[in-house]
């Protein structure tokens, strides 16, 4: 039966949450931060680096999302098969987020929206124009299950490339180098409001990019450090593939090293069936996992 989730009183943890609005702030003319607050984000830190969540919408006409319970033994993929057997004009929309902090103290998290504009509005970023105190939003994770961690510091320096809605997860992985870590940025925002600052203790260089400026243009002009790179490649999903054939093709980096992810697609949205480029990259994600294995 369809209801809000609650964590059942028997249930091993689903990292499962009913989560409300607590402020809203305009961070940049394109950004939104949403903190979002649930008592059982008291506790155990969750932030870190590229801590994923899945969100969840409410349909219009619903003050929040309506979601399936957890099971009694708390089974990820049970639970995931009773959302999607949800018919689809009542079924919350699904789409993924980053944490970009986490407060246990004050039981809060903050996700930063990024409004695409240029009629490019999906529902998330809709809800995110109209979010007000007390709305409601269903969140899982963040999970090892969909997002193992990362760890930004694990080649000899990191070269980091994100778009202006994987910039969130760039300030995270930046915010987690260690001293001194040499670190190369690339970030693709619409103009120089967007900049954000990204404090660290790297040693970091951040190249801003604006309006028409390629990032895979960017990346290939560069030099890089000598050493052994650690990558991290976000944004949309063409680019991500192109930049990680040049570095893997042509720079010689070992794909292992390299964590990439399509957070968008041109025209697609979240819900649209997976393009055949989609299906190859989750393939190669699975060999390199079998590579690390
Ligand atoms: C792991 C992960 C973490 C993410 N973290 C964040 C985050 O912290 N903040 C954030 O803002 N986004 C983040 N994203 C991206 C976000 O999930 C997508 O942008 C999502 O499509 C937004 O949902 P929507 O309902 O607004 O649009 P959808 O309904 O999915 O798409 C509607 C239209 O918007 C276009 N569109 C979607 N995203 C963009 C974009 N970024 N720029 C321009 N046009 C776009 C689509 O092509 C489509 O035409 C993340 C994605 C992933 C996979």
């Amino acid at each position: 039966m369809a209801t809000t989730p609650t964590a059942h009183p028997t249930a091993p943890r689903l990292p499962l949450r009913r989560v409300t609005v607590k402020t809203v702030r305009r961070i940049t003319p394109r950004t939104i931060r949403v903190t979002l607050g649930a008592p059982s984000l008291a506790g155990a830190p969750l932030a870190g680096p590229d801590r994923q969540v899945k969100l969840y919408f409410p349909r219009p006409g619903r003050s929040e999302p309506v979601l399936p319970a957890p099971d009694p033994d708390g089974d990820v993929m049970r639970w995931y098969a009773a959302y999607a057997a949800i018919p689809e004009e009542r079924r919350p929309w699904m789409r993924s987020y980053t944490l970009r902090s986490h407060d246990p103290a004050a039981a809060t998290v903050d996700v930063d929206f990024l409004l695409h504009g240029d009629g490019d509005d999906g529902p998330a970023t809709r809800w995110a124009r109209g979010a007000r105190a007390g709305d409601v939003l269903g969140m899982f994770g963040p999970s090892d299950l969909f997002a193992p961690p990362v760890d930004p510091a694990s080649g000899d320096w990191a070269l980091l490339v994100a778009d202006a809605c994987a910039l969130p997860a760039l300030a995270t992985l930046v915010a987690a180098l260690p001293p001194g870590h040499r670190a190369l940025a690339f970030v693709h925002v619409a103009d120089t409001a967007e900049e954000q600052p990204l404090p660290t203790q790297g040693r970091l260089t951040t190249h801003w990019l604006h309006g028409d400026a390629s990032p895979e243009d960017a990346v290939r002009a560069a030099d890089f450090p000598a050493g052994r790179p650690y990558a991290w490649l976000a944004g949309e999903a063409g680019t991500v593939r192109a930049l990680r054939r040049h570095l893997v093709e042509e720079r010689g980096v070992d794909r292992r090293a390299i964590d990439f992810a399509g957070y968008w697609r041109r025209k697609l949205t979240q819900d649209d069936a997976p393009t055949e480029e989609d299906l190859a990259e989750a393939r190669e994600r699975l060999a390199s996992l079998r590579d690390d294995a």
